[in-house]
């Protein structure tokens, strides 16, 4: 596929075909048509920006002082954030790192793209592992078609090629490293290896403060009870040494959660008691405040680079939360809002700065909103996106926007959200659908679903459309997945995914 280079946007209109078009973003002017009445185009620069994205992989949102994080766990970002415009209510579309990735790259529901972590088979099959189609358009083709150097920085696990994740980026690198790592590689890349001639697109991606959690003691001790003796900290402290010896080392990250974490953490279906609850919580917090102290250095050494907000529009953002026993279940298969809820930041030219929104976004709107603030023209933009252009010069939110999450694994979990009230069904368990109201229950503690039974009724046609919309947006816009097996896998890729937490070594036959 080819695409010209940028041009200057005088018409758009991006429906989703899930919300209302009068919903959707429409823009029907070009920059000088600002006459009354008429819905002006987000204004943008002439000159299009470089773009940032930085993905804090399994970062929640509400463990954030821009998002009310009552503990000091991220300075810098905060006061990032007091410069930017934050959107409170910004939703992961999937629980897991791959759908999610997927989603922001394409524009595309999880149940489109079908690039789930795993995808489960029948009993005594292993699991397979789906990669993006080749076929997809992905953010990084287009804006690399468009005239921008792309390189993504990221750090190992999911996120591999042979997922179908490296599509238009001109340079790929995933290792896991953390997030000073992953800070000095992208450095780097905008230091001797980018076109310095083109604007570019960095994907910057951390697994800082993701299982397994090894954060230094200077920030553990900010954060944990220096009386408790539990085996959490013993766990923590075996692994940060046996790490420091064996980074790099084939099945590292695997031995830390099998053989330090997995013994001192509750048996599934068990939670733990207050004292190893808070110091696991701790460990979270320690590793976000480590990633916070590489955000912060990052921002100033662009800012010594003169890569600044009057020339770059940086998005912070994350794939999805962390749970901690909220609802039976610590990590991330859930869509609960400790897992859906997500940062999302921006800065850059033409953005407001100090201003809050509270309308709802997804990372659907990512892929649309960023190819129009990088001025790429109507006509040129992939039919196949299904999220919004975001205006960031504008305090207004739009209209409702349904907004849809998903899990595959090891429950089908899947939720609809309108406004304030969410559904949550369980298809194929049998499970009870849940339903919540956010402006009573921010903490999704009390189902609604007896007493709303009319709504749960009234949404099921929209549902119902929703999924039969799916199927055939796949099929229009090729986008079946590809199908990797565990046998097809290397000996390092198993590694990482058992040691993170995605696959269980004994399902899995001949391991
Ligand atoms: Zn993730």
């Amino acid at each position: 596929m080819k695409f010209p280079r940028a041009r200057i946007l005088t018409a758009l209109t991006l429906c989703s075909a899930i919300n209302a078009c009068g919903d959707a973003t429409t823009i029907d002017s070009d920059r000088s048509g600002d006459d009354a009445g008429m819905m002006a185009a987000p204004l943008r620069s002439e000159t299009p920006p470089n773009l940032l994205v930085f993905l804090i992989d399994t970062q929640r949102a509400d463990y954030l002082g821009a998002y009310g994080h009552a503990a000091p766990t991220s300075p810098e970002l905060d006061s990032y954030a007091q410069e930017s415009l934050v959107f409170e209510r910004a939703y992961a579309p999937a629980s897991s790192t791959s759908p999610s990735h997927a989603s922001l790259f394409t524009s595309t529901h999880p149940r489109i793209h079908g690039v789930w972590n795993r995808v489960p088979r029948g009993e005594g099959e292993d699991p397979i592992f789906p990669a993006l189609s080749p076929k997809a358009i992905t953010l990084a083709e287009v804006l690399n078609e468009a005239g921008y150097d792309t390189a993504a920085i990221c750090d190992g696990g999911n996120l591999q090629e042979n997922r179908g994740f490296a599509q238009g980026f001109s340079v790929w690198d995933s290792k896991f490293s953390g997030a000073e790592n992953r800070v000095d590689r992208a450095l780097r890349w905008l230091d001797t290896e980018r076109d310095a001639d083109l604007p570019f697109f960095l994907f910057l991606h951390t697994y800082q403060v993701h299982t397994p959690y090894l954060p230094e003691e200077q920030y553990v001790e900010q954060f944990a009870d220096p009386n408790y003796r539990g085996p959490l900290r013993e766990a923590w402290q075996r692994a940060s040494s046996f790490w420091a010896s064996s980074s790099g080392v084939r099945g590292a990250i695997r031995k830390i959660q099998g053989d330090f974490y997995k013994p001192a953490l509750p048996a599934e279906g068990e939670a733990p008691n207050a004292e190893d609850l808070a110091f696991l919580k701790a460990l979270y917090q320690a590793e976000i405040k480590q990633m916070d102290t590489a955000f912060g250095r990052l921002v100033d050494e662009l800012a010594a680079r003169g890569i600044t907000p009057d020339n770059t529009l940086i998005l912070i953002t994350s794939d999805h939360g962390e749970e901690f026993w909220e609802h039976g279940q610590y990590g991330h298969h859930q869509i609960y809002d400790t897992t859906a809820h997500i940062p999302f930041i921006v800065r850059g030219p033409g953005t407001l700065s100090g201003v809050r929104r509270s309308d709802p976004v997804d990372l659907l709107d990512v892929m649309p909103t960023l190819l129009y603030w990088a001025g790429i023209e109507v006509d040129y933009l992939p039919p196949s996106m299904l999220g919004r252009v975001l205006d960031f010069g504008s305090k207004d939110a739009p209209g409702n926007y349904t907004v849809v999450g998903e899990s595959n694994w090891p429950e089908h979990q899947w939720s609809w959200r309108v406004g304030d009230r969410k559904a949550m069904l369980f298809p194929g368990s049998g499970r009870a659908t849940e339903v919540y109201d956010f402006a009573q229950d921010p903490g999704e503690q009390d189902d609604l679903a007896a007493r709303q039974a009319s709504w749960v009724e009234s949404v099921q046609p929209d549902l119902q459309a929703w999924a039969e919309h799916a199927v055939q947006w796949q099929s229009d816009h090729q986008l079946a997945p590809g199908v990797r097996d565990w046998n097809k896998l290397t000996q390092a890729e198993r590694d990482a995914l058992i040691g993170m937490g995605y696959v269980d070594p004994e399902e899995i036959d001949g391991n």
